[in-house]
C-alpha cells in the first residue's frame, strides 16, 4: 500500500515538473518567436532602400525633362522629389535603417556623404529656373544616384539574409514548439492517466477502509473465535429486551460454563480447544434460536457462555431450557481434532425475580452453585445461594490451613466379600472436620479444592496417611483410594505413588486408586498412558460411579481394569426399576470377560446384598456393611472381624442398623 502511494507520488510529481519545464519553455519560446517577428518587421530596409532609389530617380527625371521641356509642372514636381529624398534621407538616418547603416562604417561614412549631398542641393533646387542651376543638380543627382543604389542594394541584400535568417530562425522555433506541444500534449496524457489510477487505487483504498471500519465495528461487539455477540453487545441485546417486552413475556438468563475445558485445552493443546468452542457455540446458538429466533447467545469469555432466553408466562420454563442446555452439550462433538465429550454446568434466573442487574450475576452465582453440586447440572436462582457463595470461598480460604492442621484425614469404608462376607478392603475418604463450620462433606470441598489446585495436595495426602495405615492393616485388606483427574493430568501421581508405596513398604496390589469414568471424557489419550504406567507399578486400578457418564464404554476395552465400581444409583433404583438390576446384570458378565471384578456401591439393605450375591457380583460397599469411620475404630473391627461371616450388617462398623451414621456423609 505505501509503496504503491509512494510509486505515485513520485508519478504525480514527475508530470507536474514535466507540465511546469514544457510550459515554462513554450513560454519562452512563444516570447523568442514574437522577438523574430518584431525583428522581421523592424528589419524590413529594403523597401526604405527602394523607395530612396525610386524617388531619386523621379527626381532626375523631372528635372531633366524640366531642362528640355521647360514645363514647370516638372519644376514643381522636381521639388516635390527633393523634399521626399531630403525626407528619406531622415529616415535613413533613423530607427531599423539607422542600425542597418550603424552596421559599418564606411557605409556610415558613405550615408552622411550621400546626406550632404543631397542636403547641399537644396539652393540649386530652390532656383532651378536657371539653365546652369539645371546641369548642376542633374550632375550631382548622377552622381548621388549610384549612392543611393549602392546604399539601397546593400539595404535589400542585407534585409533579404536578414530576412532568411529570421525565416530560419521561425522554422527552428516553429518546430520546437510543435514538439513542446506534443510534449504538452503527452505530459497531458500521462496526468490523465495517473489521474484515473490515482482514482482507482482511491477507491481501492476506501473499500479496504470501509472493509476494515466494517470488521472493527464488527469484533468491537463480536467474539473473534466464535464470532458470538461479546459480553459488551450482549448487555445493549438484554437492555433492549428488557424494554421491548410484553407484560406476559419474561427474559430467562442464563450462565454456561464447560465442565473441564481447562484440562482439555491443557493436554490436547489450544487449537483443539478453540475448534470445541466454535463447535459448542454452534450448537448453542442453533438451539437457542430455534426455541425462540430472538434468543441470543454471547462467549463472554474462555468456556463461559451468557444466554438470553425469551418465555412465555411460565417461570418454571427457565429451569427446563437450562436443563436442555446441559443435556445438549453432554452429546459428543465432532471437530477436525476428532470425536471430544465435555460437560456443561448452567445457572439461570428469570427476569421478574430480579432486577436486570441482578439477574446476570443472579445466574452466574446459581451457575457457581451448580459447579460445586458437582458439575454437569442445572440450577435456578435461589436466594439461598448467596451464602452458599460465601460458604464456597470460605472454604476455598481454609483448605491449606486445614491440611496443614491435620483438619483433612481420611476414613475407611469396609469393601465386602459378597461370597464369603470377608471384609477385603477399605475405600479412604476424605473427612474434613473444620473447627467453626464443623464436618465438610467431600462432596462439597473436593469440587472447590479441584478449582483451586489445592486437590493435588489433598490427594497426596490422603494417599500417604491410606497407604501407611494399610501397611498396619491384616495383609488380606486392600485399600482404595481415589484420584482425581487434576492428578492425573496435571501431577506426577505414578512417581508420587512409588515414593508412598516405598516409603511405606505397602505391597503395590494392595493399593487399588479409583478414577470416575469422567476423567475418561477430558483426554483419554494420556490418562490411558498414565494408567498403564500405574499398572508398571503393580497397583490395581478401578473404573469408579462407573455408569454415570458416557464416555467408559469405548474405553472399557482399551485398558485392562482390575475392578469396574457400579454406581450407587444403580442399586438404589433396582428395587423400583427392575431394568436397573439387568443393568447390573450385563455389567457383571461384561467384566467377567474383561478379568475384573464387580464392585456395587451404596448397599443399604439386606435384600440388595442379597440380590447382588444372587447375580453373583464380586464386593460389595455401602451403609448396610458399614459407614466410612476413623482409623482407630476400624483397626479393631478389622482385626476381630477379618473372618467373619456377613449375614448381619451390624456386625460392622457404623452399619446401617448400628444408628451411628455418619455425619459427614451425604
Ligand atoms: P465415591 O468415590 O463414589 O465415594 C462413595 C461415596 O458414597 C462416599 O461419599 C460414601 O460415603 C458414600 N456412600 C458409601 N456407602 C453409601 C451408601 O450406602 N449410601 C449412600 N447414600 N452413600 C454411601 P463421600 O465420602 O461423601 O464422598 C463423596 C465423593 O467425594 C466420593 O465419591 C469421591 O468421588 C470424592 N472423594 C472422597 N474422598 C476423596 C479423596 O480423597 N480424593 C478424591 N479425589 N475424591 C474423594
Ligand atoms: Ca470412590
Ligand atoms: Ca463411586
Amino acid at each position: 500500500m505505501t509503496r504503491s502511494t509512494n510509486g505515485f507520488r513520485v508519478f504525480a510529481i514527475c508530470t507536474v515538473c514535466c507540465l511546469t519545464i514544457v510550459s515554462v519553455a513554450h513560454l519562452y519560446l512563444y516570447e523568442a518567436s514574437e522577438d523574430a517577428v518584431a525583428r522581421s518587421m523592424r528589419y524590413d530596409i529594403a523597401w526604405a532602400g527602394v523607395n530612396g532609389r525610386l524617388e531619386a530617380a523621379h527626381l532626375e527625371k523631372h528635372v531633366a525633362r524640366y531642362a528640355a521641356l521647360g514645363d514647370k509642372k516638372d519644376a514643381d514636381a522636381a521639388r516635390l522629389f527633393y523634399d521626399i529624398l531630403r525626407g528619406r534621407m531622415e529616415l535613413w538616418g533613423a530607427g531599423g535603417f539607422e542600425q542597418f547603416i550603424e552596421l559599418s562604417t564606411k557605409r556610415q561614412e558613405r550615408f552622411e556623404a550621400l546626406r550632404d549631398r543631397v542636403g547641399g542641393l537644396a539652393g540649386d533646387i530652390d532656383r532651378l529656373d536657371e539653365p546652369d542651376v539645371q546641369r548642376r543638380v542633374l550632375q550631382a543627382l548622377l552622381e548621388v544616384a549610384p549612392m543611393i543604389d549602392r546604399i539601397g542594394g546593400e539595404a535589400h541584400t542585407t534585409s533579404v539574409a536578414e530576412a532568411a535568417a529570421i525565416r530560419d530562425e521561425l522554422h527552428h522555433k516553429q518546430r520546437l514548439q510543435r514538439g513542446l506541444i506534443i510534449a504538452l500534449l503527452l505530459s497531458g496524457a500521462a496526468f490523465l492517466v495517473f489521474m484515473v489510477l490515482q482514482n482507482r487505487s482511491l477507491r481501492v483504498a476506501h473499500l479496504a477502509a470501509a472493509r476494515q471500519a466494517d470488521e472493527l465495528s464488527f469484533f468491537a461487539n463480536h467474539d473473534a473465535l466464535t464470532k458470538l455477540p461479546n459480553r459488551r453487545a450482549f448487555d445493549a441485546a438484554f437492555r433492549t429486551a428488557l424494554e421491548s417486552r410484553r407484560a406476559d413475556e419474561k427474559i430467562a438468563i442464563g450462565a454456561i460454563d464447560l465442565d473441564g475445558f481447562k484440562v482439555i485445552n491443557d493436554t490436547i493443546g489450544h487449537a483443539a480447544g478453540d475448534a470445541l468452542l466454535v463447535a459448542v457455540s454452534e450448537r448453542l446458538v442453533s438451539a437457542a434460536t430455534q426455541l425462540d429466533r430472538r434468543n441470543i447467545v454471547c462467549r463472554i469469555g474462555g468456556d463461559e457462555f451468557l444466554a438470553l432466553f425469551w418465555l412465555a408466562d411460565d417461570t418454571a420454563l427457565a429451569l427446563d431450557v437450562a436443563r436442555q442446555v446441559v443435556e445438549l452439550l453432554s452429546q459428543p462433538f465432532e471437530t477436525a481434532y476428532g470425536m471430544m465429550m465435555i460437560g456443561a454446568s448452567v445457572g439461570v434466573d428469570v427476569s421478574d425475580a430480579a432486577t436486570s442487574d441482578e439477574l446476570i450475576l443472579n445466574a452466574d452465582l446459581a451457575l457457581t452453585e451448580a459447579k460445586a453440586k458437582g458439575k454437569g447440572i442445572a440450577l435456578a436462582f435461589d436466594r439461598k445461594m448467596r451464602a452458599g457463595q460465601l460458604r464456597r470461598l470460605r472454604i476455598e480460604a481454609d483448605l491449606d490451613a486445614a491440611l496443614a492442621g491435620g483438619q483433612i484425614v481420611p476414613h475407611y469404608q469396609p469393601q465386602i466379600d459378597l461370597a464369603s462376607g470377608c471384609t477385603v478392603g477399605v475405600e479412604a475418604l476424605a473427612r474434613w472436620y473444620h473447627p467453626e463450620l464443623g464436618p465438610i462433606s467431600p462432596g462439597e470441598f473436593i469440587p472447590i479444592a479441584e478449582g483451586s489446585g489445592a486437590i493435588t495436595r489433598i490427594g497426596r495426602l490422603i494417599l500417604e496417611v491410606a497407604c501407611q495405615d494399610a501397611a498396619r492393616f491384616p495383609e488380606s485388606i486392600g485399600v482404595s483410594v481415589n484420584l482425581s483427574v487434576i492428578q492425573i493430568l496435571k501431577d506426577d501421581v505414578v512417581a508420587a505413588i512409588r515414593d508412598v508405596l516405598a516409603a511405606t513398604g505397602l505391597a503395590p496390589d494392595r493399593l487399588t486408586l479409583e478414577i470416575t469414568e469422567s476423567v475418561m471424557m477430558t483426554d483419554p489419550e494420556k490418562v490411558l498412558n498414565v494408567l498403564a504406567q500405574l499398572k508398571l507399578v503393580g497397583v490395581s486400578v478401578s473404573l469408579d460411579d462407573f455408569g454415570t457418564g458416557y464416555s467408559a464404554l469405548g474405553y472399557l476395552t482399551r485398558f485392562a481394569w482390575d475392578e469396574l465400581k457400579i454406581d450407587r444409583s444403580f442399586i438404589k433404583r433396582a428395587d423400583s426399576d427392575p431394568i436397573n438390576l439387568m443393568i447390573i446384570r450385563t455389567v457383571k458378565e461384561l467384566a467377567q470377560k474383561m478379568n475384573a471384578r464387580v464392585t456395587v456401591e451404596g448397599v443399604e439393605t439386606r435384600e440388595q446384598r442379597d440380590l447382588l450375591r444372587k447375580i453373583g457380583c464380586d464386593t460389595a460397599q455401602g451403609y448396610f456393611f458399614g459407614h466410612p469411620v476413623p482409623v482407630d475404630e476400624l483397626m479393631p473391627f478389622l482385626l476381630r472381624n477379618n473372618t467373619a461371616t456377613l449375614d448381619e450388617g451390624d456386625a460392622h462398623p457404623r452399619a446401617a442398623s448400628s444408628r451411628l451414621a455418619n455425619p459427614a456423609t451425604p
